[in-house]
């Protein structure tokens, strides 16, 4: 903005005193959300393309049209279904999976007959797509959890159905010839994972959270990404901007050297990065475990190509998600012995199966409940089904035996010191080491307790946050509350490092706070003594770890502790360790 200069005064005057007055300083606007994954970018911003709008009040289809309008709708939902899997073949990961459930949906007889059927009846492929969509979003919304998570996804096949009928270019994220910085209200899965990180290379959104699909497709592609950012929708395509994923914040309009320097110096923290070969340590030494969190053999034999020194969390009930009838002995044991094999002689923790709440299993068969989060989830499911638990432990006993291993054993739920001394009485009639996870405050609060039964604590701060903050770690509209940098959380962590020091035990964390190069390097000044992460999120943890010492993350620690909110924990850290 140019300076205002006083019209009275002689035209000399005006010059010598336009000599002299300052540059007006550059005005950029923040917009603040939560940090997701790091990096800092500068480049012009991008947005969604528009939405079809639902078909209604169309024109009925005469009958001998209606062959026609059949297959014209039919045709569409095959081109979306084949576009989603030629995207999927091309992805890999967490990207490729959430692509080709996709296209599976696209293809899906129930949905297909129940579209056919209304077009039989009359309706234009468009209103019959539109409202055989509807249908399932009513019923995997009535089911809840996981399947209405799903919502998203249904819509989306729709609105690629609906553009390609129409003849319009496909809705959803843009593909600019420069990179660029994606600002959006919610993704949907489907975009996110079939973002190319060469021309995308900062994402922003308003809604989401740190463990929506948003969230974790990201941090697979190592797209710097900032959820839950209100007010990014609104900034128009073409302007120009700087996201910071680690401090959470979009610059719109940022001052161009500032956004130079700042880029420049992640670079070079990018190249440190680049570098990191672990172990992981301290500036001064002292060793911190990085570890890998998998789902299967494939995960595991990919997370050893990075520098993971083992396997800190294996999810084992995302193997079978899919499962009507529970996996044989032989079976499972066939899958753990492959994650055992791929870190044969390092460490591997096993977790049971976590099913309920977003992650049911139908073999599990989970009662109806109002409440599935706070329901019989977890090592609860054994209350009712003791079987399930004692063949999958024999299944990993016999993993073990096979390989010639040791693997840890954790059970996911775990709120007493009972349930703690229960399991691990079946860990260990079987030869195996067993743990506990700590994702439930009263579990954090009895630590000590429970570790007189126990090994070793891993805390799942995604779920230590979500019950600690009383908010669905689901929810976006949510995502300040279930932010793992919530000091109440922190102080659990805290809590629970303490009670392992005490007894010289380890306490790791393996939900997404590990995944957080800086909230890393808290959890090892809270007294964490090793970090499991996505395999794409360990060389950034690795590496910032080691750019610290000791005693600056036990500083960090104590500076974190003591603030109110997570923007002032986030930040009391910053000040400590960068
Ligand atoms: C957690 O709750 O932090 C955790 C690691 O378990 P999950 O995310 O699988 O519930
Ligand atoms: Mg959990």
């Amino acid at each position: 903005m140019a300076p205002e200069v006083d019209s009275t005064k002689a035209d000399s005057e005006k010059v010598d005193e336009e000599k002299t007055v300052p540059a007006a300083p550059h005005t950029a606007e923040e917009l603040t959300g939560t940090p997701v994954v790091a990096g800092i970018v500068s480049a012009p911003v991008v947005v969604l393309g528009p939405r079809p709008l639902a078909p209604a009040g169309l024109p009925r289809i005469g009958e001998s049209g209606r062959d026609a309008e059949t297959e014209r709708f039919r045709s569409a939902a095959a081109t979306v279904a084949e576009r989603l899997r030629g995207r999927a073949a091309h992805a890999s990961g967490a990207a490729a999976e959430v692509l080709q459930a996709n296209a599976a949906m696209a293809a899906d007889r129930g949905w297909l007959s129940a579209a056919e059927k209304l077009i039989a009846a009359g309706a234009p492929a468009g209103e019959a797509a539109a409202a055989a969509t509807e249908q399932f979003v009513e019923m995997f919304t009535r089911i809840g959890g996981m399947m209405a998570e799903r919502v998203t996804d249904l819509r989306d096949i729709r609105d690629r159905v609906l553009a390609e009928l129409a003849g319009d270019p496909e809705p959803g994220v843009p593909e600019p010839d420069v990179p660029s910085i994606l600002c959006a209200r919610d993704l949907a899965p489907a975009d996110t994972a079939g973002l190319d990180p060469g021309r995308i290379v900062g994402l922003v959104t308003e809604l989401g959270g740190p463990t929506s699909h948003t969230a974790i497709i990201a941090r697979q592609l190592g797209i710097s990404c900032v959820v839950a950012a209100a007010g990014v929708a609104a900034v128009p395509a073409g302007t120009s901007a700087m996201l910071d994923g680690s401090r959470g914040v979009l610059v719109v309009d940022p001052d161009p050297d500032v956004a130079a320097a700042a880029v420049a110096a992640d670079v070079e923290a990018r190249r440190r990065i680049g570098n990191w070969t672990g172990p992981g340590r301290t500036s001064d030494g002292v060793g911190v475990a990085i570890l890998a969190n998998v789902q299967d053999g494939a995960g595991a034999r990919a997370a050893r190509r990075t520098p993971a020194e083992g396997v800190g969390l294996l999810r084992t009930e995302l193997a079978f998600l899919d499962r009507t009838v529970e996996p044989s002995v032989e079976e499972q044991s066939d899958i753990y012995a492959e994650v055992l094999e791929a870190f044969a002689g390092d460490k591997v923790v096993i977790r049971t199966l976590d099913a309920g709440s977003d992650k049911p299993l139908a073999f599990a068969d989970h009662p109806d409940e109002a409440n599935p989060a706070l329901g019989v989830r977890g090592v609860r499911i054994a209350r009712a089904d003791p079987g399930l638990l004692t063949r999958q432990l024999d299944a990993v006993a016999v993993a073990a035996q096979r390989t010639r291993t040791s693997p840890w054993v954790m059970a996911p739920m775990i709120a007493t010191a009972a349930e703690a001394e229960e399991f691990a009485g079946l860990v260990r009639e079987r030869g195996l080491v067993p743990g506990v996870m700590v994702e439930i405050p009263a579990a954090a609060l009895q630590a000590d307790r429970i570790l007189e039964h126990v090994d070793f604590l891993s805390i799942g701060t995604n779920d230590l946050t979500q019950y600690t903050m009383a908010a669905d770690r689901m929810s976006p509209e949510l995502a300040v509350l279930t932010d793992p940098w919530q000091p109440a959380v922190l102080s659990l962590v805290a809590r629970t490092a303490e009670a392992g020091a005490a007894v010289g035990k380890p306490v790791g964390v393996c939900g997404e706070a590990a995944a957080d190069p800086l909230l890393a390097c808290v959890l090892v000044g809270l007294g964490v003594t090793s970090l499991s992460a996505a395999a794409a999120a360990l060389p950034a943890v690795g590496a910032a770890v080691e750019s610290v010492s000791a005693r600056q993350c036990r500083s960090a620690a104590e500076a974190v502790l003591a603030t109110t909110d997570p923007a002032a924990a986030r930040a009391a850290a910053a000040e400590v360790l960068t």
